[in-house]
């Protein structure tokens, strides 16, 4: 059986506790699409850990890692984030990687860098760490799968065809110097020798673990509105974000995916510039930055301050829809208890019309948030076990929610802990 947890929105959802949780019921888990350049916050036993590369899974010592086909694999990133895990006491994880995984190259977060610096005022707020390069170089042939790295002979010949295009780029373009392919050569060297002990054909450890009965978790990173397809185009990012992408960039057939959770934060966030229709800004958003999350929100991977807002239920209820969700986990509850009404954006006027449907981005420059407003709880919600025992106004907060949304709200959580989870 084949679960998915994806975020319906901008990322930063509280994937990475509910990944960590469901964790526990799983045997292997995957991460399918994006890179470094998000990250998860995962507090258990060990301490409070911010993973960027490695699934959410490698705390528990029955689980398999695996780093998927789709994945930007960012070779010294993934040995160091494995080292900070055995440095603070949780066991070795028992990590695959994919032989058909491509690499991000040094060179990939150059051109990350250099291209946000020529775009100066327009560029794209990237994380930089070489994802837009990185996979536009996989579909334009020239990326480097994890599987060359073991050919010496090809690796040279390939390493010097694709520095004879980027050193054109540097020099002329950016400006910037050139790169040599002797040290390129040894620095992908080095990587071989890093990843060896991970790589395998995933994809058939996959189908031999489906066929014993075991179950697996893909683990999605950022949110549906990251999309390069069906997000906010071009503010998204450059892999698939939805669930279903999750049958390729792991290797699996996409009829195995039966449950898709998806998760969804009680108020909105998002990092990086694009559309945010229901963003708030002054006091009212610093105050909910300040409280948001886990002792504030800010980016995981970045330090960035989140952009912030009310709870969007169009922009969720099309980010259920395009994800699949087949239940939904609504996350960082406990964190609204300070307000005494909580606006809820029910629809989005666009030029003097209403529509309650997530629109193209051109269109959604114009929208305007149209709000419900609702009562609040006034108090601390954290520790309540129960549904039953959440403040009346806080069910119907959630109940609000799970209406507008269409999803059925099984899982509310009420703290970062992996405890402070309702189950309904
Ligand atoms: P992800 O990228 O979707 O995994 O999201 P992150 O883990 O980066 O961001 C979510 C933040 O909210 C982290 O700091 C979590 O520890 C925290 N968090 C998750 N669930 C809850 C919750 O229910 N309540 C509170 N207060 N914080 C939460």
């Amino acid at each position: 059986m084949v679960r998915a947890i994806v975020g319906a929105n901008w990322g930063d959802e509280g994937k990475g506790k509910i990944t960590d949780m469901l964790g526990e019921s799983s045997d292997v888990i995957v991460r399918f699409q994006g890179g470094s350049n998000a990250g998860h916050t995962i507090i258990n036993k060990y301490g409070k850990f911010a993973l960027h590369l490695l699934p959410s899974g490698v705390f528990y010592g029955h689980t398999t890692s695996i780093i998927g086909n789709g994945v930007a694999l960012n070779i010294p990133y993934l040995c160091g984030e494995i080292k900070s895990l055995v440095d603070r006491g949780v066991p070795k994880p028992k990590i695959l990687v994919s032989d058909r995984a491509q690499i991000m190259m040094p060179y990939h977060i150059l051109f990350d860098e250099y291209e946000e610096e020529r775009l100066g005022k327009k560029s794209f707020g990237s994380t930089k760490s070489g994802i837009a390069p990185f996979y536009s170089d996989k579909y334009a042939k020239i990326g480097f799968q994890v599987s060359e790295l073991f050919d010496g002979t090809l690796l040279k010949e390939k390493v010097e065809r694709v520095l004879e295009q980027k050193n054109i780029l540097l020099e002329h373009m950016y400006h910037k110097p050139k790169l040599s392919a002797g040290e390129l050569m040894e620095t992908l060297i080095s990587y071989r020798d890093m990843v060896a002990p991970y790589v395998t054909d995933t994809a058939l450890y996959l189908h031999d673990a489906l066929k014993e009965g075991k179950t697996v978790l893909l683990e999605g990173q950022l949110g549906t509105l990251k999309d390069p397809d069906f997000g906010i185009y071009p503010m998204v990012t450059s892999s698939s974000t939805l669930a279903a992408y999750g049958a390729i960039g792991a290797g699996i057939p996409p009829y195995e995916i039966k449950d898709i959770i998806c998760v969804v934060k009680a108020y909105s966030s998002a990092v990086g510039a694009g559309e945010f229709v229901s963003e708030i800004f002054g006091d009212e958003a610093d105050e909910l930055r300040k409280r948001g999350g886990d002792g504030g929100e800010f980016g995981a991977t970045t330090g960035r301050p989140r952009r912030m807002g009310w709870f969007d239920a169009v922009a969720t209820r099309y980010g259920c829809r395009m994800q699949g969700a087949t239940e939904v986990a609504l996350t960082v509850l406990d964190v609204l208890g300070y307000l005494d009404e909580l606006p809820v954006c029910v629809g989005y006027e666009i030029d003097g019309k209403v529509t309650k449907d997530f629109p193209v981005t051109a269109k959604l420059a114009k929208a305007k948030p149209v709000y419900e407003k609702l009562p609040g709880w006034k108090c601390d919600i954290r520790g309540i076990k129960e549904y039953a025992g959440l403040p009346e106004n806080c069910r119907r907060y959630i109940e609000f929610i799970e209406k507008e949304i269409g999803t059925p709200i099984t899982m509310v959580s009420n703290g970062p802990a992996r405890d402070e989870i309702i189950r309904r």
